[in-house]
């Protein structure tokens, strides 16, 4: 099978599906988008063999922004609960930290299938059941993509520009055939988690709202249980959770090799929720919503996003673009911002008839302007909180995060550690003083990471205009990362 069309989409996961809907939308229909996705169409944007993998967390901002957007509606059953924000408890569960607006729990499983009417409605062709394994390349610019339907049919879907979102294990990017600035590949050992959860009913007879909440999403910090990363329990209704966790590859063998144990994703998740004192009975729901997508693990990449987004025919967006936040890995809202993004500048470059590099690169501009700004700060901060015990984070959390930083995280900015940063604080406020003796390490480190997410923000919003100037703009972060990097001893 043959297709030609202006734009192909590869991928019916989040970011796909909005950006195609992004580019019918704003060419109000007058650019012939086809996606593509190698699920059949009941099992529309699952993204492994064992399910629409993700902690199903969304915020209402992000959901919103979509649906305003896109002049689309997002409602129940795709919808399954709403929460009043996210609390973060420190190791020694004696901190309680609520970052984080209002948000959604989402069915992973039934929100692609409201995509699919709106994308049918906005007149996006989909192709279900092809796997798309190769970008075909003419004289250094992407024409199209090719791709193997169900019953081994070869697939050739030839277009203006191909949009990349097949997720986290994209092939298409790290063959990208062309020269481009592009990354192709991310450093796994240090900037991918492996992470996984399960969907579970239970029995709501213990009340300990540090375990479960339903008006909350609680996320527990443990080094111990979650090395490199954290625990989640997230509200599904009154007595339902999405519950799992992720961790950096690194830090479990470090944590194994320290303790002479051999645990594993799956079993990390295993001992949470037994550790979790609040479920009960712990059963997977019955229903056709969950069905086939009560336990799965995947992975999840934690990085600043790819530095440079396009190339000569090519876009890339959501997870195979980096987009999740270094922080939390939460990567619907990201997707969600750079499919809209997306989708204005693959309209204004092919109705300005230039779909190179130079044609796309303003959606690299917009997105890290609107949203990519914080990332690279994110990284490091990130970087730096996976190399302490849990001892310094309950330390931290419970004397060095002020009310401003809580109000910055829940802005999605940097925290600025104030408490640390200002000169003139700690002279004057004795027990301050007293904490910072305490732990000098910890204080000297975060008020570094504080300057230094500062100095790569500035560094972002100068993202360049033109691609010309861009090797100087990189050369510039990657100088940026490597002094933080050296400096808080993470090489
Ligand atoms: C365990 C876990 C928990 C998470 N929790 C949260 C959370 O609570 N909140 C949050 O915001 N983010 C969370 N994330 C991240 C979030 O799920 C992702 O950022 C989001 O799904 C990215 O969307 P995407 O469209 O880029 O990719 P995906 O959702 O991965 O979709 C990719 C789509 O492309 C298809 N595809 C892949 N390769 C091909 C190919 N070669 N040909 C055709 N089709 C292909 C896949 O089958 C899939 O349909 C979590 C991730 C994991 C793994």
């Amino acid at each position: 099978m043959r297709i030609d069309c202006d734009v192909v989409v590869v991928g019916g996961g989040p970011a796909g599906s909005h950006t195609a809907m992004a580019v019918a939308r704003f060419s109000k229909q007058n650019i012939r988008v086809v996606l593509i996705d190698r699920n059949e169409r009941s099992e529309f944007g699952k993204k492994t063999k064992r399910g629409w993998t993700c902690g199903d967390a969304v915020s209402k901002r992000s959901l919103e922004f979509v649906m305003e957007n896109l002049g689309i509606r997002y409602e129940r059953p795709e919808i399954e609960h709403e929460v009043d924000g996210v609390l973060v408890i420190s190791p020694d569960h004696e901190t309680k930290v609520l970052f984080d607006g209002e948000g959604y729990l989402l069915n992973r499983k039934l929100w692609p299938q409201k995509q699919l009417q709106y994308l049918e409605k906005f007149g996006v062709e989909v192709l279900f059941g092809v796997d798309a394994r190769q970008l075909i390349a003419e004289d250094n610019r992407i024409v199209g993509v090719k791709g193997t339907s169900r019953d081994g049919e070869p697939v050739e879907v030839r277009a203006k520009v191909v949009v990349d979102a097949s997720g986290s294990a994209s092939v298409l990017r790290a063959n990208l055939p062309i020269e481009s600035y592009v990354e192709r590949e991310i450093d796994k050992e240090n900037d991918m988690e492996a992470t996984g959860r399960y969907i579970l009913e239970f029995d709501r007879v213990v009340e300990d709202e540090t375990w479960f909440d339903p008006r909350y999403c609680i996320i527990h910090l443990d080094q111990f249980l979650a090395p490199g990363g954290y625990c989640w329990t997230f509200p599904k209704g009154e007595s339902k959770v999405n519950i799992g966790l992720g961790v950096q590859k690194t830090a479990l063998d470090r944590r194994n090799a320290a303790y002479g144990l051999r645990d594993n994703l799956t079993s990390l998740i295993d001992q949470y929720v037994r550790a979790n004192r609040a479920i009960v009975n712990p059963r997977e729901p019955e229903g056709y919503p969950d069905q086939g997508n009560t336990y799965s693990t995947w992975q999840v990449p934690v990085r600043r996003q790819n530095d440079c987004m396009v190339a000569n025919g090519y876009v890339v967006v959501g997870d195979a673009a980096w987009m999740p936040r270094p922080i939390d890995a939460g990567g619907l809202g990201p997707s969600l911002y750079g499919s809209v993004i997306l989708g204005r500048n693959v309209v204004r470059a092919i109705e300005e008839n230039d779909v190179s590099q130079d044609g796309l690169w303003g959606y690299n501009v917009e997105y890290v302007r609107v949203y990519g700004y914080q990332m690279a700060g994110f990284e490091v901060l990130r970087r730096y909180l996976q190399t302490l015990p849990n001892d310094d984070i309950s330390f931290g959390m419970k004397h060095f995060l002020s009310e401003d930083d809580i109000e910055s995280i829940k802005r999605r900015e940097h925290p600025r550690f104030p408490l640390l940063t200002n000169f003139l604080r700690v002279l004057l406020d004795a027990e301050l003083r007293r904490r910072v003796r305490e732990r000098p390490k910890l204080a000297r480190s975060l008020a570094y990471v504080a300057n230094k997410s500062r100095r790569l923000i500035r560094h972002y919003l100068n993202y360049p205009e033109r691609s010309a100037d861009f090797p100087r703009w990189r050369a510039q972060l990657l100088r940026e990362l490597n002094e933080a990097n050296e400096r808080l001893g993470l090489t």
